[in-house]
């Protein structure tokens, strides 16, 4: 019997590892595994070196280490059942039933077989989950979350919330004052084993993220930051709680063209490959509240994140895939536009926010959904499209994560648990950030030249997708001001949306 860990499960001191103290471990490195996707070097990066660096650890521990580097899965497995014929690979159990059958499938085809075991990366398991949805045929979040409080006793004070509330997102919308700035989060120096994994992607996936036709000149891309051990994603982890959880609640949904981390936590890597437990993370923000060192609406608001939605995400994805990836119930057909692959555009806040995902494969939460989907949305993008550059771009992403996240919660795709589409126009923006001053683009207006993109593509959004959306009761007020619109501005709404997409097309808005 073997443990297979796969290079998002460094888990080490539960799970198979832990279960198997005396078991041979293999780790699987599939070049085409990576060439899947135009990827951000910083997250094949990360991941590789997260990998060798688990590797060393394991084998200084005096674990016996057998560590492929191939082309492909079956490749570096056919080469593990020729050295050990008829092995059990233990390994965890994927998030769907179609990855299963298809690694069971590779497995045996390369003469073994494997036993899953469960994902200690979570704190919800399938059992659990599908109790709680039953037969239901839509989910919904706030009641999910509420049942894993109560199932958890996080922040629980007996049967009640503690503080008597189940959400404080009323105190959580605030912008900062324009001489507020966060701490700086920590950033991991590359050693030598990273330098080492950096040089090899960027000559081995040379052609990828950084070329045309993806994202031309990738000119100074930031130094990759990101932890890539235990022992520094605990660093991370000590850092947030410390010097940024307690602004965390309050800013959330701020934007600062200065400031690309706000107060935000930027665990999302650890968490995702495992070198944190969601349960260590959320009781350190507890411990946080209970000792007066952040308030409580910034650890509710952070125990929402990981113990809500991150957990809810993975279910929703696990229960409706595959249909979820291809899921376009607004009938979306447009290109991305090349832009969010290049960063040229005039758009102060595109042009800022895209530009950070070129150079450091990050965004925070709120630009990914209300300016980079929200674009995409009422422009009208093909939502499998913008998955896909969610996928290949970000360090924090993979498809269990961005498809329920950009295909229902970004552009509506499938409405199993958006109520509405997030549509907003420049208004938003321009509550919620400080980049309409430094934009070329007007944000109070909306037809006509130097008109700010975002308003003609929202109102035009509205009036396409009208005989879906009207019967929505909580579009009801936005119809309203629709209905005040006479047939001729609604018209020039129309020619400045196309003129934006003609623009966008030609690589010139
Ligand atoms: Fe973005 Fe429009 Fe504001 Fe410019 S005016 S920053 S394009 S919302």
């Amino acid at each position: 019997m073997t443990v297979w860990l796969r290079g998002d499960h460094l888990v080490r001191r539960r799970g198979p590892l832990a279960d198997r103290p005396n078991e041979r471990v293999v780790l699987v490195e599939a070049t085409s595994f990576a060439r899947k996707l135009p990827y951000h070097p910083h997250k094949l990066t990360l991941v590789f070196s997260a990998m060798r660096h688990f590797r060393d650890e394991l084998r200084d521990a005096g674990r016996t280490v057998d560590y492929y580097r191939e082309e492909t899965f079956a490749d570096a497995l056919e080469r593990h059942f020729e050295a050990h014929p008829s092995d059990t690979l233990v390994t965890p159990a994927p998030v769907t039933e179609r990855e299963r059958d298809r690694l069971t499938e590779l497995v045996e085809t390369a003469g073994g077989s494997v036993e899953f075991v469960d994902d200690e990366r979570f704190v919800c398991s399938p059992a659990q989950f599908d109790e709680w949805a039953g037969e239901a045929d839509g989910y919904r979040h706030e009641d999910f979350y509420r049942f894993l409080r109560r199932e958890t006793g996080y922040l629980m004070d007996g049967d009640r919330p503690v503080g008597g509330e189940w959400n404080y997102d009323d105190q959580n919308r605030e912008t900062p004052p324009a001489d507020w700035t966060a701490p700086d989060p920590p950033a991991f120096e590359p050693d030598a084993l990273t330098r080492e994994v950096a040089a090899w992607v960027d000559e081995t996936f040379a052609g990828g993220y950084d070329e045309p036709p993806y994202g031309g000149d990738w000119a100074d891309p930031a130094p990759f930051r990101w932890p890539v051990t235990r022992r520094q994603a605990v660093r991370a982890l000590d850092d947030f709680v410390a010097n940024r959880l307690a602004e965390y609640g309050p800013y959330q949904d701020a934007m600062r063209c200065d400031e690309w981390a706000m107060s935000h936590s930027l665990l999302s890597t650890s968490l995702n490959l495992g070198l944190l437990g969601p349960r260590e993370v959320i009781k350190r923000a507890i411990a946080a509240y209970e000792d007066d060192q952040a308030p409580l609406n910034s650890v509710e608001g952070f125990v929402r994140q990981v113990l809500g939605w991150r957990e809810f995400l993975r279910h929703v994805y696990r229960r409706e895939m595959p249909a979820l990836a291809e899921a376009n119930q607004l009938g979306a057909e447009e290109d991305l536009p090349p832009f969010y692959w290049t960063g040229e555009t005039n758009m102060a806040c595109l042009a800022d926010v895209v530009d950070g995902v070129r150079t450091r494969g990050y965004s925070h939460h709120i630009e990914r959904l209300m300016l980079l989907s929200n674009f995409a949305l009422v422009y009208g993008v093909d939502p499998a499209q913008l998955n896909r550059w969610f996928h290949a771009g970000y360090v924090d992403a993979f498809h269990w994560v961005t498809t329920p996240n950009v295909v229902e919660m970004g552009l509506f795709g499938a409405g199993v648990f958006a109520t509405k589409p997030y549509a907003a126009s420049a208004n938003y923006v321009d509550r919620m950030s400080d980049y309409c001053s430094g934009c070329p683009y007007y944000k109070t207006k909306t037809t006509g030249e130097g008109a700010c993109p975002f308003n003609a593509l929202y109102w035009d959004f509205l009036d396409r997708n009208e005989g879906q959306l009207r019967s929505n009761h909580r579009m009801g007020l936005v119809y309203g001001h629709l209905d005040n619109k006479d047939q001729e501005e609604r018209e020039a709404i129309r020619e400045r949306a196309e003129t934006v997409r003609t623009m966008a097309t030609r690589g010139d808005l």
